[in-house]
């Protein structure tokens, strides 16, 4: 069986881990703050103290970090896995990153004789800790076959989206899909309030037609609630939108719809609301009327 490494221990990283352990394989980790490793070494698992270290004792290595320069610095940077990764083994990046960045960092990697999967994932946390992630791989369809047994231990769907880069751009249009009809539910909610409607009666008849979506039968409520608890973040979701603008900056892409939901987010955080979950939309978009 392939021995795993692991970059990255955070609310994802780590029951991420766990379940390889779970499903049988050898884990090394490294985490950046020291104390998040100690569940992993319960569960069976070894430590490391470095990235290098952990890709000089696996054949496929996982990161799951914040933001580009993160995983440049745990990939390429001091003590970087690409100092101590053994000819042939994967890198298989989980974060989500640039896609252009993740290009960049697989020529890398290849110079080394290293190949290298983007494989961003949707499902947050309660995916993370069930193992029903859904996977965007980018990255030679015969290195995602080798690593499909380890994918398949943290999540269920596993989707192979084309070359380096494209689980990337994969995920990005899911974060363009998720905001923009995140913003349709709030001006909806907002709508019937304002009309005098019931609003849990307009989700109840709405949701399961046409216009039904995951955002409208789950953040729908907790709009009506006025129910702010994080599921998603604002100011992780501003991260990902951010990672949208940027690429499409590079392909001279306007995105009307997105940049206006990016912008009423950054109103979220300027009023102190961005640890709130992404359904506080609905706050932005209500201080507008
Ligand atoms: P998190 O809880 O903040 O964890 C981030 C992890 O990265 C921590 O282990 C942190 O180490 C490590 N890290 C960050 N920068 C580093 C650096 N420069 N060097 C070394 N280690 C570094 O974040 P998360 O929620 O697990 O998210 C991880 C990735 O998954 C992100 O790209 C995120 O966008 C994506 N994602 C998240 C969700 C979600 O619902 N949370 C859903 C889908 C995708 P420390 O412990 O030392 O800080």
């Amino acid at each position: 069986m392939e021995k795993i490494g692991f970059v990255g221990l955070g609310i994802m990283g780590k029951p991420m881990a766990l379940n390889l352990l779970k499903a049988g394989f050898e884990v090394i980790a490294f985490n950046r703050t020291k104390e998040k490793v100690e569940e992993i070494i319960k569960a069976g698992g070894k430590a490391a103290n470095t990235p290098k270290e952990v890709a000089e004792s696996s054949d496929i290595i996982i990161t799951m970090v914040s933001d580009s320069p993160d995983v440049k610095d745990v990939i390429l940077g001091e003590d970087g896995i690409i100092f101590g990764i053994i000819e042939g083994s994967v890198v298989i990046d989980m974060s989500t990153i640039s896609p252009s960045v993740t290009r960049n960092i697989a020529e890398k990697l290849k110079e080394k004789n290293v190949e290298m999967l983007d494989a961003p994932v949707s499902g947050g946390d309660v995916g993370a800790i069930n193992a029903t992630l859904s996977i965007m791989v980018g990255g030679n369809l015969s290195t995602l076959e080798r690593c499909r047994k380890v994918l398949e231990a943290m999540g269920k769907t596993i989707t192979h989206c084309g070359t380096n880069g494209m689980g990337q751009t994969t995920k990005l249009c899911n974060q363009i899909l998720v905001s923009v009809t995140n913003m349709a539910v709030a001006e909806a909610v907002l709508f019937a309030q304002k009309s005098g409607l019931e609003a849990h009666t307009m989700v109840e008849a709405t949701k399961g037609g046409a216009a039904g979506s995951w955002q409208l039968a789950n953040l729908g409520p907790k709009m009506v609630n006025e129910d702010y608890a994080p599921g998603f973040m604002i100011d992780l979701q501003q991260k990902d939108l951010r990672l949208v603008i940027e690429a499409a900056e590079e392909m001279h892409l306007p995105l009307p719809a997105l940049t206006y939901v990016h912008q009423l987010y950054k109103s979220n955080q300027a009023n102190g609301e961005g640890r709130e979950g992404t359904q506080a939309l609905y706050k932005s978009v209500k201080r507008l009327a």
